[in-house]
């Protein structure tokens, strides 16, 4: 059997990043900078009012109270250059540039609010409540480099720095098959040994989080030839394809008997649990990686938590590890296949760890009541209680 690390290095030695594109900033989320982005302005551009209030000289109001008059106002987005003379004060709303020769700001709360005479009722040291020019970023300084993913903050801070488009590496567009002729779609009735499908749902979401665009084009049952009829026309909008199911040792492998033949896929044992039987490659004139993972869907997640999400990583030009791992004690004894990386599910506490009742890999519940994995090395059989474990937090 082939050990876990080298089936995901033989994949990660396949999928390339995507070539970058220059987008609007609107579509941009979840996507990977592909450039520097550098504010050509200082930010905030001039020095401004923090806050509602009078633009005063710090020195007039040092004897508060003093009472002054007001020349008149400066709101938000005047461009005018009104000018505080000695002894006046003019209004001003937050954002409003500062007028020339006030230094402090008062904020109304400190005032009688007047708006041709004014009673300041504190006084207020010179620099007060004034938003200087270039004291969040200064002009032409970077604010997000290469290789950043692009949350919401990074959106407002693009448009915040007046970039209208950037250039990033898109979110991957993955396409997820499943397969078998037992499936019925959820919220349809259950017919005789139908269960409901669940992996093309539970892996466009994986997809989903995992920062690329996902389009579950449903379930095919086991023919092989209208596997490859959807495959080859979902193979236009993909970056990578996810199939589920039909890869394992029985009769009527649909994914297996219709990619064998093709030479480009690879049908392999790796040696783990679950998760056992993987397949990858590439197809189509466009060598679309495939990832056709095992039916079971607890198989299903865990092939794509090691296999596919560092590949979508890697697509995005991110860097790729092994999963990030923390070391917590087990609550219970745990057991482990000779010769397989194990993946138990589990319930990890601060430093402890439970595994949860129902290991099979058809126990999609149990999964979703566990929120970490377990991992047993290859070489170990089984584990005392309190022993001392690797987990992957989900
Ligand atoms: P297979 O890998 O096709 O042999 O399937 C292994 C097991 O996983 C079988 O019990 C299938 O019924 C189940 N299975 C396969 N595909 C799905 C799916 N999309 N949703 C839920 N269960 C599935
Ligand atoms: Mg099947």
């Amino acid at each position: 059997m082939k050990p876990v690390d080298r089936h995901l290095a033989d994949i990660l030695a396949v999928v390339r990043p995507l070539a970058p594109l220059e987008v609007e900033i609107d579509t941009a989320l979840g996507a990977v900078l592909a450039e520097d982005v550098a504010s050509p302005v200082p930010l905030p551009p001039f020095d401004n009012s923090a806050m509602d209030g009078y633009a005063v000289r710090a020195e007039d109001v040092a004897g508060a109270p003093v009472t002054l008059p007001v020349i008149g106002d400066v709101a938000a987005g005047d461009g005018g250059l009104n000018a505080v003379g000695p002894g006046l004060v003019a209004r001003v709303m937050t954002g409003a540039p500062m007028p020339a020769g006030a230094d402090a700001v008062v904020p109304v709360e400190w005032t009688d609010g007047g708006t041709a005479r004014v009673r300041i009722d504190r006084p207020a040291p010179p620099g007060n409540a004034i938003r200087r020019a270039g004291e969040d970023v200064l002009a032409g300084e970077t604010v997000l480099r290469e290789g950043a993913r692009i949350g919401a903050a990074q959106v407002g801070i693009l448009a915040g720095a007046g970039r209208r488009r950037v250039r990033v590496r898109p979110r991957p567009r993955v396409v997820v098959i499943s397969t078998g002729a037992e499936l019925a779609e959820p919220g349809t009735p259950l017919g005789a040994g139908q269960i409901w499908e669940s992996n093309s749902f539970m892996l466009t979401a994986a997809v989903r989080e995992a920062g690329a665009d996902a389009f579950r084009a449903g379930s095919v049952s086991d023919d092989p030839k209208e596997f490859l009829d959807v495959l080859d026309a979902q193979l236009l909008r993909a970056d990578a394809v996810i199939t589920s199911g039909g890869v394992s040792m029985g009769a009527y492998e649909p994914v297996k008997e219709a990619l064998s033949p093709l030479g480009t896929v690879a049908f392999e044992k790796v040696a783990m649990q679950p998760g056992m039987p993987q397949g990858f490659g590439v197809v189509g004139p466009d060598r679309v990686p495939i990832f056709t993972l095992p039916g079971n869907p607890v198989s299903s997640f865990v092939s794509f938590v090691l296999f596919v999400r560092p590949a979508l990583r890697a697509m995005q030009g991110l860097p790729v590890g092994p999963p990030e791992a923390v070391r917590a004690t087990v609550t219970a004894p745990l057991r482990s296949p000779a010769g397989k990386r194990s993946y138990l599910r589990a319930v990890l506490t601060g430093r402890t760890v439970a595994p949860v009742t129902g290991q099979g890999s058809h126990q999609l519940a149990a999964l979703a009541a566990a929120n970490a994995l377990i991992v047993v090395p290859e070489d170990a059989t089984s584990l005392p209680e309190g022993a001392e474990v690797e987990v992957i937090p989900l």
